[in-house]
């Protein structure tokens, strides 16, 4: 597959944004969740509104949200002290930082937000980012040894289908993306993976989700279903 004219050709398939605004948060929700040792813990997730990521995935709608250009600096920190002060009750176990783009992505996030947002959930136990496999290297270590609590990248594999993945226009091998949970685990950083169901062009059977968990990793995963 040719990338960039993959990469016009969904492009040239959106239509035009929505306005959004860099200093506004596009909200927050409050819900309990599993973690992988069964306790229930309460995370508070923060919508927040900056950069379009510069991957253009065809499954992918997040680019409505952002703006164009890079998130002006000062603007992520505005929006998660607003997100704080407006929460009211008990502080919740987990913060998740979901900026519909990439965290370790200097244009989506300035290196001093990344500062001042580490000293803004330094009372937090853990804290959840989102970013590309490609992305995760020394800043992803520097954001996790800033904080106190535990840091958690959320990465999305979405499918292991050779043909899913090169349609997806992810520009994720697997290899890649082995590598970046290789690097996180050396360095206590906690993972958890964004996974497609029914993505197109994965023939059935589809291996349910129940399968997916069971299995290791994605390679195990890859060897179940593409021996
Ligand atoms: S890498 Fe993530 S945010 Fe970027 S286009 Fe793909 S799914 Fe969307």
């Amino acid at each position: 597959m040719n990338l960039e004219t993959a990469d016009s050709r969904i492009r040239g398939l959106r239509p035009p944004k929505a306005r959004v605004d860099p200093y506004r948060a596009h909200g927050t929700l409050l819900e309990k969740e599993r973690r992988p040792d069964g306790t229930i813990e309460e995370s508070l997730t923060i919508f927040l509104a900056g950069a379009e990521c510069p991957l253009a995935c065809s499954f992918c709608d997040l680019w409505q949200w952002t703006i164009d250009g890079p998130t002006p600096s000062g603007a992520l920190t505005a929006q998660v002290e607003q997100a704080l002060s407006s929460h009211e009750g008990r502080r919740p176990d987990r913060v998740k930082l979901y900026n519909s783009s990439n965290f370790f992505d200097p244009r989506a996030v300035p290196r001093d937000d990344a500062k001042s947002i580490a000293t803004l959930l330094s009372g937090m136990s853990a804290i959840t980012v989102e970013s590309h496999a490609a992305t995760i290297g020394k800043r992803a270590i520097d954001f996790a040894r800033s904080i106190p609590g535990r840091l958690e990248v959320a990465l999305g594999l979405e499918s292991i289908h050779p043909v899913a993945m090169s349609e997806s226009n992810k520009r994720l091998d697997l290899d890649r993306f082995n590598h970046a949970i290789a690097l996180l685990e050396e360095n206590e950083i906690d993972t958890r993976v964004f996974v497609l169901l029914g993505m197109p062009y994965v023939p059935n059977p589809r291996p349910s989700s129940g399968q997916c968990a069971r299995s290791s990793t994605p390679r195990a995963w890859a060897r179940r279903w593409f021996p």
